[in-house]
């Protein structure tokens, strides 16, 4: 295989530039021609397809976001549209696609595999909600920034003796939630698999600070669980007496410069994607299980159920209102 093409789907996520980067670099190490396409499945559609040694990679090892553009393309569920996509790598001679991005642009990899496309899939969401990767690429960056702002907001709230409800994102998946309330004492962390009503959390607030004589109190919410967040507080603040403020840290958590451990795990999968592709493999997910960077077939990789959160979110609870 010489030419190989690599894009970004779906909501970008730090760490994106990282794999990129290691990809072209280890394209080029082993004899191949890699290409960026831009704009997701639209650039692969409308053909915004550029050599990737016309680009100084190494510039972005230290941004967030995609420098290679993401997109939403409804369109590339239809298969007509998908073929128009082949032709142009045919056109170019490019026989394999990296798809970083998130389970739809996963189906997409896997509908272009079916169709002879080589497709590698690597796990580009901050969400944390592919199963086949312990890990998503962005996720330690978007809980990084979660840690950060929550630290700050519980500065203030400790100085006036508040409460504060954060939401982050993460709707079918609460990684972010859980582990940024580990990390940050939230007193209450709420998911979609661990919801409380808001007079079960007023009740806590309440014991927080008028039983257990807390200065703050912190409740992190995923996203699209309470409908209203000013509504929430209001609540949580008339049935527990304690002034409760709500804010959602929305794209706040999405950019900003790659962690460490970002940098790290999304360039080994880079490598890992190539690897698979020297060797004639196609359809495969890549990602860290049992601390292995591995491929699984991308249709297994969609079925694979979540890991239960319940006990985890329950240790959270625990540990943090103790
Ligand atoms: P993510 O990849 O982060 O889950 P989306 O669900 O928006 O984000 O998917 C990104 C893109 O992947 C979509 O805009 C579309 O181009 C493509 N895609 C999503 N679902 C499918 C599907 N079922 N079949 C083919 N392409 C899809």
């Amino acid at each position: 295989m010489k030419k190989i093409a690599i894009l970004t789907s779906g909501g970008d996520a730090p760490g994106m530039n990282n794999a990129v980067r290691s990809i072209v670099k280890t394209a080029l190490a082993k004899g191949m021609e890699p290409y960026l396409v831009y704009e997701g499945y639209y650039g692969l559609h409308s053909g915004n397809i550029k050599l990737a040694t016309e680009v100084n990679v190494d510039q972005y090892i230290a941004k967030g976001g995609t420098f290679i553009y993401s997109a939403r393309f409804p369109e590339f569920k239809n298969p007509k549209i998908r073929l128009e996509a082949k032709k142009q790598l045919d056109n170019l001679g490019i026989e394999a696609l990296v798809v970083i991005g998130g389970d739809g642009s996963y189906y997409g990899a896997q509908l272009l595999h079916e169709i002879g496309v080589k497709t590698m899939g690597l796990p580009g969401t901050i969400d944390n909600d592919i199963t086949s990767s312990e890990f998503t690429i962005g996720f330690d960056t978007a809980l990084n920034s979660i840690v950060e702002n929550v630290d700050r907001i519980r500065d203030t709230m400790e100085s006036h003796n508040r409460a504060a409800v954060v939401e982050v994102m993460g709707h079918g998946s609460g990684d972010l939630a859980l582990f940024a309330g580990l990390a940050t004492g939230a007193e209450v962390v709420v998911t979609s698999e661990n919801i409380k009503s808001p007079k079960e959390i007023a009740s806590i607030v309440k014991k927080q600070i008028k039983e257990m004589g807390k200065r703050s109190v912190i409740i992190i919410v995923s996203e699209l669980i309470y409908d209203n967040l000013d509504k929430l507080s209001k609540t949580i603040e008339e049935f527990s007496g304690v002034v409760t403020r709500g804010m959602s840290l929305s794209h706040l958590q999405r950019g900003g410069v790659p962690t460490a451990m970002e940098r790290v795990n999304s360039s080994l999968m880079g490598i890992k994607a190539v690897e698979y592709l020297i060797k004639g493999e196609s359809g495969l997910a890549i990602g860290i299980l049992n601390g292995k960077f591995t491929g699984t077939p991308i249709l297994e990789a969609l079925a694979l159920p979540r890991e239960d959160r319940h006990k985890f979110a329950n240790i959270v609870n625990d540990l943090n209102q103790s």
